[in-house]
């Protein structure tokens, strides 16, 4: 893969597009006669995974979907420990009104469930939409969650995801460290100790 940071690939652009078609079908499904869907992604991770699900959902027969973006960061730019206390999640401005209408909130990945759980309690309590339902990328399995952690993600779980990866840090198909490997069409699993 060249950058020996870069261990091993775990979802491969084939399997991503694969993915995609079945998860697109599966949301058109159980919006069928519902209409006037607003799909917000979220920044910068999700931006390659919710421009290609739009278009899946289109494929899969869904129309009049608005595409919206916002930003939430946790992390900043540092790769974090799995022992990391919850943190205060930034989320930005939405440039569009969804009060009164259905949410459809799309991120990365689930890494501890922080994010998207602020991401949806901010859209139904902040925001007025009227339904907020949530689909990640990924879902990471974690090995060694805090009892916190561990009450969220059972409290708390995503209607729909991609793919389940295991609890390191992953980047590629949007997913960085540091700014970098957003670009690779596949996702790889990110060596923070390996010389680049
Ligand atoms: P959570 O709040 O679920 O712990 O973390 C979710 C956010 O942290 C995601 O939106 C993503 O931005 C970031 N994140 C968590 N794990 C990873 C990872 O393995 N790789 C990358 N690039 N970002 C991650
Ligand atoms: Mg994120």
């Amino acid at each position: 893969m060249g950058d020996s940071r870069l261990m091993s690939v775990l979802v491969d652009e084939a399997s991503i597009g694969r993915r995609i078609d079945e998860l697109s079908h599966a949301i058109a499904r159980d919006y069928i006669g519902i209409s006037g869907l607003i799909v917000v992604g979220v920044m910068k991770g999700a931006c390659m995974f919710t421009t290609d699900l739009v278009r899946g959902l289109s494929r899969a027969g869904m129309s009049g979907i608005r595409v919206e973006f916002i930003r939430a960061s946790t992390y900043g730019n540092a790769v974090k420990g799995s022992q990391d206390r919850s943190r205060e999640i930034s989320i930005g401005e939405l440039t569009c009104d969804v009060s009164r209408r259905r949410v459809l909130l799309v991120d990365d990945i689930v890494d501890q469930g922080f994010t998207m759980h602020a991401l949806k309690r901010h859209f139904l309590e902040a925001l007025g939409a009227s339904e907020v339902r949530t689909c990640a990328f990924l879902q990471k399995r974690l090995t060694n969650p805090t009892a916190e952690v561990q009450a969220l993600r059972s409290s708390f779980q995503v209607d729909y995801y991609g793919f389940e990866v295991d609890d390191t840090w992953v980047v590629g198909y949007g997913l960085d460290v540091a700014e970098e490997f957003r670009e690779l069409p596949y996702v790889a699993a990110f060596d923070p100790q390996a010389q680049r």
